[in-house]
């Protein structure tokens, strides 16, 4: 049976959307990390620590930032969280980690940011949530205070919305004008454009007080898969400010993984998200971390970033003779992962390795073919061998019941040889 080919054109590659926007800077000494503009998508995390106790904060600070987390946000909700945020950002910058911290103001963002300077100074950028910034006649002064802030101290703005805490007043505003429509829009979509607006209208009154476009970004989290993408497509129609995506409330575990991943993939292949948060409940006992490392999957999984060196791993079967190709494939994805800090610096371009850990002789010597080392392990009824490929030629066969250590070995030495090159010479 063969099929014909319907047209001399061949089918179209797969690439994500772009969106033109503004581009925003956020700066710690000098380190500077762009945001929109044709910057890459940044991942962002949030840590869980009480600011105030600045050491364990900072700790946490700096294992998100190694994970791969290129802003921090930290919660400054109180007074002694505020005078805790620079010995934060000093105990960071002892430990040479130069990441921006971000500071997440609700209610009295306007007197910490002005009460304490420190503070003000040694953020990088604030995010300020206009539902919670004050209700009726203080509303616009003491968000003004806010952009005042960030103003003299020449930081950007996010500008968060969120559904959970959205301007209340704007809303009800929107309801009666909606009442008074021939035909009303359901509540949703009133809520859309309540999140919208809220957004936009916030931003464009910070400009009014004199701050540049460029210095803001916004976002309008909201926690279900389908209101997220109708929102941001929206929003990112109506202005040109950068975008911070996320999926608020993701819950935990699997649940919160899929939904954020399936809300952010669709809105980044369309051009839209220049940051990027995936708000994951920790399990008991889970890292901080896998946040960072979920987000970092979604980008590299599109071909957006490359972080890390990736692991083929086929699901096993029937064939599969025993758990060894798993233990195979999470100890070499895990390795991998944790020596990147370090192998970042000294193996420039190793996370565009290629490893293929497989389960049988169907497609593991295919498939390692295509991976830069791979192998093949001995499925059902095959022979108790493993033959592994580098660079697309069998190398050499492993036997025995060794093989797991002895392909680490190798995937070592492969690394030094290939990517050592580069330091060695340089
Ligand atoms: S490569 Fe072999 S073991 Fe792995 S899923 Fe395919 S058939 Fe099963």
């Amino acid at each position: 049976m063969s099929a014909s080919t319907p047209d001399s054109n061949p089918i179209a590659l797969a690439v994500p959307g772009t969106r033109q926007t503004l581009q925003a800077r956020v700066v710690w000494g000098n380190r500077i990390v762009t945001i929109g503009g044709g910057a890459p998508v940044r991942v962002q995390s949030m840590t869980n620590t009480d600011t105030v106790d600045a050491v364990a904060t900072a700790i946490q600070v700096k294992e998100l930032a190694l994970a791969g987390s290129e802003m921090v946000r930290i919660t400054v909700n109180t007074p002694e969280a505020a005078q805790a945020v620079p010995y934060v950002r000093e105990q960071l910058d002892r430990m040479e980690v130069d990441v921006p911290l971000i500071g997440d103001f609700h209610y009295n963002g306007h007197r910490l940011l002005t009460d304490y300077p420190d503070c003000a100074r040694a953020l990088s950028k604030y995010r300020i949530n206009p539902g919670n910034v004050g209700k009726g006649d203080k509303k616009d002064r003491q968000f003004g205070l806010m952009i005042d802030a960030a103003m003299r101290w020449n930081k950007p703005v996010r500008i968060g919305v969120n559904w959970g805490s959205l301007d209340q007043d704007l809303l009800a505003g929107l309801m009666d004008e909606n009442n008074a429509r021939p035909e009303p829009w359901d509540a949703r979509h009133v809520m859309y454009e309540a999140l919208i607006q809220s957004a936009i209208g916030s931003a464009e009154l910070a400009c009014q007080m004199g701050m540049p476009a460029s210095d803001i970004l916004l976002s309008c989290k909201v926690s279900g898969v389908q209101d997220l993408i109708a929102v941001y497509r929206e929003l990112a129609r109506r202005c040109k400010y950068p975008l911070h995506l996320g999926l608020t409330e993701a819950g935990m575990g699997t649940k919160g993984t899929v939904a954020s991943t399936t809300a952010l993939a669709i809105l980044l292949q369309e051009g839209i998200g220049d940051t990027i948060r995936v708000s994951l409940t920790p399990q008991p006992g889970e890292s901080r971390n896998q946040e960072v490392i979920i987000a970092s999957e979604i980008l590299q999984s599109l071909g957006l970033r490359i972080f890390v060196p990736s692991v083929t791993a086929c699901p096993g079967c029937g064939r599969t003779t025993s758990t060894t190709f798993q233990e195979l494939a999470k100890q070499i994805d895990d390795f991998l992962r944790a020596q990147m800090p370090v192998w970042r610096e000294r193996y420039p371009g190793v996370e565009r390795l290629k490893v293929a850990v497989m389960g049988c002789i169907v497609n593991g010597p295919g498939e390692s073919k295509h991976a830069d080392i791979g192998i093949s392990l001995p499925g059902n009824g095959e022979a108790p061998a493993a033959p592994v490929f580098m660079d697309g030629e069998k190398f050499l066969t492993l036997r025995g019941d060794n093989i797991a250590n002895e392909f680490h070995a190798l995937v070592e030495q492969y690394i030094d040889k290939r990517f050592g090159q580069a330091t060695a010479s340089a």
